[in-house]
């Protein structure tokens, strides 16, 4: 019988197919884990211990170290004697497999095994309410299916309804949700789980930016081009589905489509609407031809300086440690400069030393490839106190590459318009032979675990810099395109 976790139902909130393949795919298709994944558990792990180290003298059974059959029974029995805290204990029902972090027990309800009950709680390297300027906030889903899930096997078990739905996040605080919101949701998530598990659905891959840190990414990328699938184009995403039910399978049948057929019922698509469609067709073309379309239209700022800049943070761990900066200056040669954090300590200096940078600069344009750097300079803003006008004045010189150049006015044969896809595509390459933004983390906290490695600084620096050279060669490209334009 196979089972299922609450993994899985993790899983099934970022990619249905994900499910499917990690219980019927090929494992020899499956790549490695990168160092970023590996990071992500380690840190998940520290967490937990920290957290457990943090309740000092009070007695915790800890059960992280048994295989799912006897942490199962082992559970069981300790639930009986109502030992106060499990760590790590295994529940089972059926199919299903949980192994929630804690077990706690409270005493103002009863259960089959006697005047108590247990909570499930997680332990999170991360924070459950999410909050965004403007909107509600909201429980992430995925953290919430996760207890639902072991809410449900443990109702089974002890006969009893657990009380709260709570995690413990990254600052060892309690979050408390309200499951009955997540129910719908997680009921009929659970049973498309358990028909991609049984493997009688499969889905589909949805190829996106998501993709890169899964392992099946190689064989989803294989399958949407030997399907000539609609998400090998830039912005469908899980659209996909719903174009296929309007007859548009593939990125052929987009490219042939007829605009106006899918304007109105019963082949209208929703929240697509004659503009968007324009353009989904116009990238079709592109894919087709393999060859990318610069539209006309576009300027950058006149100016004496010109910074392409980018920034390498660590969500995992809230924090900015490089503000790597290439400087154009007529008739020099370009400067690679840099603000670096060597420790997290440092993260306040490092900021304030390059907020006294954009202070003395004065009619810079910002060269970006994405809304990354202003959302972190904002953040940063508001955690130390920094002067406002610098930042505005920064916000008036921005200019976004990806969002006011490569996304408004081209089109490319690539699902992905990230900065490595569209500089590979015009023949830039990065000396590392594994760039990334996630790699750069790992590379990071490694440097952290091992000062002595100054290697892995350097290797950050090469990284950072060739994503500013990157941007370098894609303004020089569009440059040369609209003076090639002129000249015909
Ligand atoms: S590569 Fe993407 S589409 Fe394929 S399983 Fe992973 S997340 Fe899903």
């Amino acid at each position: 019988m196979k089972t299922i976790t609450a993994q899985d139902l993790y899983n099934f909130t970022k990619c249905h197919h994900r499910v499917y393949l990690d219980a019927n795919g090929n494992p020899d298709e499956k790549g490695e884990v990168g160092a970023f994944i590996k990071l992500l558990w380690e840190l998940g792990l520290q967490t937990e211990r920290d957290y457990i180290a943090s309740l000092g003298t009070m007695a915790v059974v800890d059960l992280q170290s048994l295989s799912v059959e006897t942490a199962s029974s082992e559970t069981l029995e300790l639930m009986k004697q109502g030992i106060p805290l499990i760590y790590q204990g295994c529940i089972q029902d059926g199919p299903y497999v949980g192994r929630p972090d804690l077990l706690i027990k409270r005493e103002d309800s009863t259960s089959r095994f006697g005047p108590y009950l247990y909570d499930p709680v997680d332990i999170k390297a991360g924070r459950g309410w999410e909050r965004q300027e403007g909107k509600k906030p909201r429980f992430k889903e995925h953290y919430a299916f996760q207890i639902l899930f072991y809410r449900m096997v443990l109702t089974r078990i002890q006969d009893a309804i657990p009380r709260m739905a709570r995690i413990i996040n990254i600052d060892k605080e309690i979050e408390e949700f309200d499951p009955t919101v997540f129910e719908p949701a997680f009921e009929a998530a659970l049973g498309q789980t358990n028909r991609l598990i049984a493997g009688h659905d499969s889905s589909e891959p949805v190829l996106g930016s998501h993709c890169y840190l899964c392992g099946w990414f190689q064989r989803c990328r294989r399958w949407v081009a030997d399907h000539d699938d609609p998400t090998g184009l830039f912005f469908v995403g899980k659209q996909k589905f719903q174009l296929k039910e309007v007859g548009l399978r593939t990125i052929q049948d987009i490219a042939i489509m007829d605009v106006q057929t899918h304007l109105h019922p019963p082949k209208k698509i929703h929240r697509m609407g004659e503009k968007s469609l324009r353009r989904m067709k116009e990238r079709a073309h592109v894919l087709l031809a393999n060859k990318p379309v610069i539209r006309p239209g576009f300027s950058f700022p006149s100016v004496k300086r010109e910074v392409y800049f980018d920034i390498e943070d660590d969500p995992t761990q809230n924090l900015t440690y490089l503000y790597g900066l290439l400087i154009h200056e007529a008739n020099q040669p370009p400067r690679f400069t840099y603000f670096l954090a060597r420790r997290p300590e440092e993260e306040e200096s490092t900021v304030r030393a390059f907020w006294e940078f954009l202070a003395n600069a004065q009619d810079d344009a910002y060269y970006v490839y994405s809304h990354k750097e202003r959302a972190t300079l904002k953040h940063l803003m508001e955690r130390y106190h920094l002067d406002q006008e610098v930042f505005q004045h920064y916000v008036n010189r921005e200019y976004d590459l990806y969002k006011d150049l490569i996304v408004e006015y081209s089109d490319w044969p690539t699902f992905s318009y990230g900065i490595k896809h569209i500089a590979k595509l015009i023949g830039f390459s990065w000396r590392d032979t594994d760039p990334s933004g996630a790699n750069s983390i790992a590379w990071y906290n490694d440097y952290l675990a091992h000062p002595q490695n100054e290697h892995l600084l350097n290797r950050i620096l090469v990284y950072n810099e060739d994503d500013c050279r990157a941007m370098v060669a894609i303004k020089d490209y569009f440059e040369k395109m609209r003076s090639s334009a002129y000249d015909t």
